[in-house]
């Protein structure tokens, strides 16, 4: 529909001369003729109201100042890019490519010798012709680095997200949920025909008050991120747990911003905070610190993945992953799997960031995660303190309504181990000077 809607919107004469082609080989009877003529006019009004409807909206979200501008980035991944239309090298702090493993040598290396091996893709879903062994190594992999029974692989994290909570959970059931979480939980849960109950952001009587008002359902999940994407604050995942075995529930965690450093061996967030045998399922992805091409998993007990398999739609009905992908997530596994060095490294780097912005006088959201929120209220002020950075050599991006409240527009930072500290070091010298143009800082 938006397919078609996007082609009519775009050549409304071709509509039209299609209309005339159509009635020249066909030759139809007076009354036809007209008729088919006024349904195209129809069409062609209805076309024009779109257009309009979608040109107000785009008006509106431009004046409101929260207009999403997409640069065109031309080298590969990493801490230094090329940006079309800047300087030749731009320090980049808005990647989610918390290890350096996105253009990594190894990890490069694995994705070519998988596409020469095992060639560029299926051209099927898994159940007909799309499993390759390599897809069930990193299943095998996965489930081990996460220690759960089974793993299941979607093309990415959103998918894996659409796709558990319909399957797990019927009209009998509950779902609990932070009110916020990721889009796609959000979209997940949607999809479910549970009762679902929204608890205030990491408020642990709210929840108890909702565990205690879902008492009479079958099954109740609590539903949480590991760690909130646009605060970099991590969930109290010991009070969720004891909450949960409490009131009889089980636990899910979204790890896309923990998978691969969070924890003594990164694990991630139940690692971090000792519950990684209290939380019973684990969403995450491939397409943020393990290498960041893409795809996402589940992970958790054995007959859910089983179920998955058989009914989760994003499963069932889209492409396997292709090899490279699946050859360079293994590889950053393997990684991960063998040394925590990287993560280590890491950590110490986004310490140096977060001190040294606190001491000029900037405000950081959350505690000790790479995503260092840089809180500026103002959704324009943002947007043109990211513009100056840029003309500075640093490319970071603002944040505004509808993806964070309004009024907690914010640059969000993040560090990657790849970054040295000469890079962290310039990044702060460029937001002083540009805190200071906009009477952020003094
Ligand atoms: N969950 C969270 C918390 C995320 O931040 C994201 C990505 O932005 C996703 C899910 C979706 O992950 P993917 O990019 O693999 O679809």
């Amino acid at each position: 529909m938006v397919c078609l809607l996007a082609h009519l919107v775009a050549t409304p004469h071709t509509v039209m001369s299609l209309g005339k082609v159509a009635r020249s080989l066909v030759k139809p009877a007076r009354g036809v003729l007209r008729s088919s003529a006024s349904a195209l006019n129809r069409s062609y009004a209805a076309v024009a109201e779109a257009r309009a409807v979608l040109e107000s909206e785009l008006d509106g979200i431009r004046a409101a100042g929260t207009w999403k501008a997409e640069r065109i980035i031309t080298s590969k991944q990493g801490p230094h890019i090329n940006v079309d239309g800047s300087r030749s090298s731009i320090l980049n702090f808005c990647a989610n490519n918390y290890l350096g493993l996105s253009s990594h040598p190894e990890v490069v290396q694995a994705g070519i010798d998988a596409l020469k091996s095992y060639g560029a893709g299926l051209s099927s879903v898994r159940f007909i012709c799309g499993t390759q062994d390599l897809h069930k190594n990193l299943e095998q992999k996965l489930a081990e680095f996460h220690e759960r029974e089974d793993c299941i692989l979607y093309a990415s994290c959103f998918d894996a997200n659409a796709g558990l909570f319909e399957v797990l959970l019927g009209p009998d059931d509950a779902v609990l949920s932070d009110e916020l979480n990721h889009a796609s939980i959000i979209d997940g849960i949607r999809l479910c025909r549970a009762k679902r109950l929204r608890y205030k952001h990491m408020d642990l009587s709210d929840l108890e008050n909702k565990l205690k008002e879902s008492q009479s359902s079958r099954m109740r999940l609590v539903v949480t991120d590991g760690v909130f994407s646009m605060d970099g604050d991590v969930a109290p995942l010991t009070g969720i747990c004891d909450l949960a075995e409490q009131y009889g529930a089980m636990v899910f965690i979204d790890e896309c911003h923990a998978t691969g450093f969070l924890g003594p061996r990164g694990r991630g967030t139940d690692e971090l905070l000792g519950v990684m045998d209290r939380v019973h399922i684990v969403n995450s992805t491939l397409g943020k610190a393990l290498g960041g091409a893409a795809g996402g998993y589940t992970v958790g007990p054995k007959p859910l993945i089983d179920l998955l398999r058989q009914r989760s739609r994003p499963y069932l009905f889209s492409n396997s992953l292709p090899p490279p992908v699946v050859g360079c997530a293994t590889r950053a596994v393997e990684l991960l799997l063998a040394s925590n060095e990287i993560s280590q490294s890491m950590t110490a780097k986004t310490m140096r960031f977060r001190n040294k912005m606190t001491q000029a006088g900037f405000t950081i959201a959350g505690s000790a995660h790479p995503i260092c929120p840089v809180m500026l209220g103002d959704a324009r002020l943002a947007s043109l303190m990211a513009d100056d950075m840029l003309k500075l050599g640093v490319y970071v991006i603002g944040f505004s309504f509808p993806v964070v409240p309004k009024g907690k527009a914010r640059i969000r930072v993040q560090i990657s181990a790849a970054h040295t500290n000469e890079d962290i070091d310039h990044c702060v010298d460029a937001f002083i000077q540009t805190g200071r143009k906009h009477g952020v800082v003094s």
